[in-house]
């Protein structure tokens, strides 16, 4: 007989994902003879493939945003097949949760999102102000409940990928990164809106300081394809002659991952690769403009958090709302290099 299995459908954001991962840990704990699949979307399938707790990454077929109701339908028939008897559906909308409920899976567990009465039935309700993401996640492992007992969340565990040695020769050797030199990767970047970029010149100038603490050190740009600008300003910044990879748009996320699972530390925006920093446990300096920083904090043992928590801030806005985004502009680049100092020492 087949082993029973589980569903897990991911968020849709590479930052999400990577926080729910102390959920798929709680649940193998708990079913251990389970196997667990999660659905994920392409553009974040590389992060799930770095979880240990994963037996198989399931890509979705539909087009973000899109309902696609005959294509769910579709898909819905493929994975009855597969024999899942419990689906967590990580996404608050109805047409993620509308898979699940498509498929016959019996148990199907998740917050109530749009009103999903019905198609999820083992729902659960955020509290006020609203979970932590980890711990957000990770209630679904449980019964619900109206309040989470702080010291179960303190108890939590960490978000944690892996990274194999082979992975990180393997993007050494096509970027022309030296791996016996010190790398420091910035990812300068934010998907989700310019208001969450410290500003290139502050990069530059991070850069500047790093190379003049150590000359051999060399410095990754990361990001994808939409952070190929600002990291050509960053990189136009630096020093001729500088060790400086500008990599935005020409590594896939898992060579992503690969280098920053082998850099000596990180520096980066509140996005999916400081969350990818944080759960390789890579010593990270997160950067929080209209973000809570208490919200998604990192979980390396050696973290640090800026912000300058202006009155304005979180405004949790994509722009800039009164045009001077001072959250990051104010943040020089010396208030950065003091955190980043000693993680490199
Ligand atoms: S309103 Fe304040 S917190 Fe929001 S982006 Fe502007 S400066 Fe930053």
């Amino acid at each position: 007989m087949n082993a029973p299995r589980i569903l897990v459908i991911s968020p849709n954001w590479i930052g999400d994902a990577v926080m729910a991962q102390p959920l798929l840990r709680l649940l193998r704990a708990a079913h251990p003879a389970h196997a667990i699949d999660v659905l994920a979307p392409p553009a974040v399938s590389p992060v799930w493939r770095q979880m240990a707790e994963v037996d198989e990454v399931l890509e979705t077929p539909f087009r973000h945003g899109a309902l696609q109701l005959r294509e769910r339908w579709k898909y819905a028939r493929l994975l009855r097949r597969r024999g899942y008897d419990q689906a967590y559906v990580l996404p608050n909308t109805i047409k993620y949760a509308l898979i699940p409920w498509l498929a016959g899976i019996q148990r199907r567990v998740g917050y109530k999102g749009e009103s999903r009465h019905g198609l999820i039935n083992v729902m659960h309700h955020d509290e006020t102000p609203p979970r932590p993401m980890v711990a957000f996640y990770a209630a679904l492992a449980g019964a619900p409940v109206a309040a989470q007992d702080p010291a179960a969340r303190a108890a939590l565990p960490r978000p944690r990928l892996v990274a194999s040695a082979a992975q990180i020769a393997a993007v050494c050797a096509r970027t022309g990164i030296d791996p016996a030199r010190p790398l420091v990767a910035f990812a300068p970047g934010a998907e989700f809106g310019g208001a969450k970029r410290w500003p290139a010149r502050h990069f530059a100038g991070l850069g500047q300081a790093i190379l003049a603490n150590g000359p051999s050190t060399q410095i990754a740009l990361l990001g994808s394809p939409k952070d190929k600008q600002a990291c050509a300003e960053v990189a136009a910044g630096m020093p001729a002659g500088a060790a400086v990879f500008n990599l935005a748009g020409a590594t896939s996320l898992a060579e992503a991952i690969a280098l920053i699972a082998h850099a000596s530390a990180v520096v980066a925006n509140d996005s999916g690769l400081l969350h990818i920093a944080s759960a390789l446990n890579r010593p990270v300096v997160a950067l929080y403009g209209p973000t809570d920083p208490d919200h998604a904090p990192p979980f390396s043992d050696l973290a640090a958090s800026i912000s300058l928590r202006l009155d304005c801030s979180p405004c949790r806005q994509r722009e800039c709302p009164l045009g001077h985004q001072n959250c990051m502009v104010q943040m020089e680049p010396e208030l950065v290099w003091h955190s980043l100092r000693p993680m490199l020492a």
